[in-house]
């Protein structure tokens, strides 16, 4: 839309956190003059944090990388694409063609999930490599919740998310989304959200180590010992069947297994449970009746509640909860989106399905089980470091920066430099990919077209949106999808040189003969005109379940009417799903499934542990998300964030002083940190921000380096897990903590 003689609008989801709000960008040219939020979005309705307007500071980043970067002589040089992909075809063929498939490893950082050429190609890139030593960020964040909704619903994705907008009561664990703007909940303005809630006399609760932001503005707030989540959980559940709360309503015919959780959950009693997670059991007792007696009510738990030893479990009981007290899939409760595309829970058969299926197979070294085709990816260092056969010998890394945000992350850093080759897909010489022979430069996010294929799975209303690409691609660099095809097609023997537009259609012409022979040809006439990623959103929307079915139901969308709508298309509140989103094999809710029950014997024996003395948990900023947003000025400035936040008691206890350093040690690794005084903590309770630790040498990060901060992960033990879902334990770590003199 022209604006005046120089300026014009355009419009950009933005790729910076899980909330994707719509934005409104004025350019003079190619150039960003302002970032402001898009007051017609259909879902955002003009909010944006501050951090939107920093992709502008990402674009424009002279440390972001335009070119690729080839190792020689310990020095990166700029070469063309050419000379890069004849690189890597000709020393990673090699290492496969000798030592097998698992000689490779591939690696995909939380970014990826904002980048629809990245996780429209990823699964491509995984079948041509064919390695069975596949690793995400995932492992580091959500795979619990994504392991328990596959059980109990019957696919990874099928998270019921709280339908904020008509809800009374909300009860938060481990999660800031005054912070976050959600997080398997994309909901923009949580702040405006909340408040409107309470003023129509809805009720906020929230359980976390620190009174976040979040706590700050809910009616009550309770400390818990951090990683005891599930003592508290099961005390709720428990004090439910106890006093005959237990009220299923229309999911009674469609739950299996209440019986079983009844009898499981016994012995935990709020009387018991209480000292474990450090909340009192009147007051459990209480907030297990203001939930079952609540009209419209959600339990909602995040990242607190998965990073850590019993994630998978936590992230069982909440939906348990909601299940127990009828709020599951009910109005005003935790209910499924249904996302316009590329949704599992509207594929095949409506009611029942195959379900998920874990440990196909095992990690080498420490036998950890396969989920979601995945291992855990604190297995990657010793995958790499230890001989054999399946040995780690080469790797890919795809925007990702493990050796900052997994624990160890000096084991990691050491680990990569074993390797016999690594290539990165990257915007950042960071921590991580310092260690490749090879960097290939991802894209400006303006650069590319976007259509959140993940996000509209966990957001609170459904919508489908479209962004155009906005700004041109510098020096001739391809588009991602096209960097992953091509590797694909080196992985698979094709060459580097193969025809990657012809190579894609043969791909996609595959698929469509395997899930729809009857009307392959048909289908690829009508999408004859598309390419890339583009041609998949386009044939998943129409097939979807708002699509117009290739012209069968004219009222129907398709990619065409989704760019023509200005803020994209809003499609309506949440709607009960219950039975026809299950895709269990018994078409049921499995509120009991086999490996939970089993697990339950690890926090009975733990009941009676002491809880340690002193322990840390991260934290997250408004102004920080992934490592490099510590590189984009806007976000960098202000006060130094990277503090230890210390209760005044502890200050006391351990002779620090506000302002003062002190050495935080575990076992025998230690960092030194800045203090300060803070009254939000629980005693006994230390919170330091992740993400950080900007001085190792070989990064190109000149403004994150200006003010490095302290690794948090250097802290965490790399053997600790969550033994169901892989994912690292990151949270309430036993550590000592000592002045540092002078
Ligand atoms: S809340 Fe997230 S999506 Fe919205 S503007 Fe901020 S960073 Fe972007």
């Amino acid at each position: 839309m022209p604006n005046d003689i120089n300026t014009h609008i355009v419009h950009r989801i933005c790729p910076l956190c899980e909330a994707c709000c719509g934005l409104e960008l004025k350019l003079d040219g190619n150039q960003i003059v302002n970032i402001r939020g898009h007051e017609a979005d259909v879902f955002s309705h003009g909010y944006i944090c501050p951090k939107g307007a920093s992709l502008k500071d990402l674009h424009n980043d002279p440390d972001r990388l335009r070119a690729p970067l080839l190792k020689r002589d310990g020095k990166f040089v700029e070469i063309g694409w050419d000379e890069a992909f004849a690189e890597i075809e000709r020393r990673l063929l090699p290492i496969v063609a000798q030592h097998g498939g698992d000689a490779a490893a591939l690696v995909i950082g939380n970014p990826a999930a904002h980048k629809v050429g990245l996780m429209t190609y990823f699964p491509r890139l995984a079948k041509a490599l064919g390695s069975r030593n596949i690793f995400s960020a995932s492992t580091l964040d959500q795979m619990p919740k994504q392991l328990s909704a596959g059980l109990m619903f019957g696919t990874w994705l099928s998270v019921a998310v709280p339908d904020i907008e008509r809800s009374d009561f909300l009860l938060i664990l481990g999660a800031n989304p005054m912070v976050s703007n959600g997080s398997l909940w994309t909901v923009p303005d949580f702040r405006g959200k909340a408040k409107a809630m309470r003023a129509r006399g809805g009720r906020i609760v929230v359980v976390d180590p620190r009174r976040s932001e979040t706590a700050a503005v809910a009616d009550e707030h309770h400390f818990i010992r951090p990683g005891a989540d599930v003592f508290l959980l099961l005390g709720l559940v428990q004090t439910l069947f106890d006093e005959k709360l237990v009220r299923l309503g229309r999911l009674a015919e469609h739950t299996n297994g209440v019986d079983q959780v009844a009898a499981a959950v016994q012995e935990f009693t709020p009387e018991r449970v209480a000292a474990r997670c450090g909340i009192a059991a009147p007051t459990i007792r209480a907030l297990a009746r203001e939930l079952a007696q609540a009209r419209h009510a959600a339990v909602y738990g995040r990242i607190g509640t998965c990073t850590q030893e019993y994630g998978t479990l936590c992230s069982w009981l909440v939906d348990v909860l909601n299940v127990l007290t009828g709020h599951l899939d009910a109005e005003g409760g935790a209910m499924f989106p249904k996302a316009a595309a590329f949704a599992a829970n509207t594929l095949g058969k409506p009611g029942s399905g195959r379900g998920i299926v874990t440990a196909r197979h095992k990690s080498r070294v420490s036998g950890a089980p396969e989920v979601m085709g995945e291992l855990p990816i604190t297995c990657l260092a010793e995958e790499i470091e230890t001989p054999g056969q399946g040995q780690v010998r080469a790797l890919i890394s795809i925007a990702g920066n493990p050796v900052l945000s997994a624990p160890n992350g000096e084991r990691l850093s050491a680990a990569l430099d074993m390797l016999d080759f690594m290539v990165s897909i990257d915007i950042y010489l960071n921590e991580t990919t310092r260690h490749a022979d090879l960097i290939l430069p991802g894209s400006s996010p303006l650069e590319d077209s976007h259509y959140d294929i993940v996000f509209q799975q966990f957001s609170h209303r459904n919508h489908a949106r479209y962004s155009d690409p906005i700004l041109p691609r510098v020096n001739g660099n391809p588009p991602e999808w096209q960097i992953l095809l091509r590797l694909a097609a080196i992985a698979q023997g094709r060459g580097a040189q193969l025809d990657i537009e012809a190579f894609d259609t043969e791909l996609f012409t595959a698929d469509l003969r395997r899930s729809a022979p009857a009307q392959a040809d048909a289908l690829l006439g009508a999408l004859a005109h598309l390419t890339g990623p583009e041609r998949q959103i386009e044939f998943s929307i129409r097939t979807g379940p708002y699509g117009d079915m290739f012209g069968q139901k004219p009222d129907g969308i398709n990619l065409g009417k989704i760019k023509a709508a200005q803020g994209g298309i809003d499609l309506g509140p949440m709607q009960a799903r219950i039975p026809e989103l299950l895709r269990t094999p018994s078409g049921k809710i499995e509120l009991a499934p086999p490996m939970l029950m089993d697990d339950l014997k690890r926090p009975a024996a733990a009941l009676k542990e002491a809880a340690p003395e002193l322990v840390i948990v991260g934290r997250r900023h408004v102004r920080s998300g992934n490592s490099w947003m510590h590189n984009l000025p806007t976000l960098a400035k202000g006060p130094y964030r990277c503090t230890a936040l210390v209760h005044s008691s502890d200050v006391q206890r351990l002779g620090l002083h506000d302002g003062g350093m002190a050495q935080v040690a575990s076992g025998a690794r230690s960092i030194e940190v800045r203090v300060e005084t803070s009254e939000e903590m629980m005693p006994g309770v230390v919170s330091l921000p992740h993400g950080w630790g900007h001085d190792l040498s070989g990064i190109r990060m000149a403004v994150a380096a200006e003010r490095p901060g302290v690794n948090l992960n250097v802290l965490l033990d790399d053997a600790l897990r969550d033994p169901l879902s892989g994912n690292a334990v990151l949270s309430g770590i036993a550590i000592e903590m000592r002045p540092v003199q002078g």
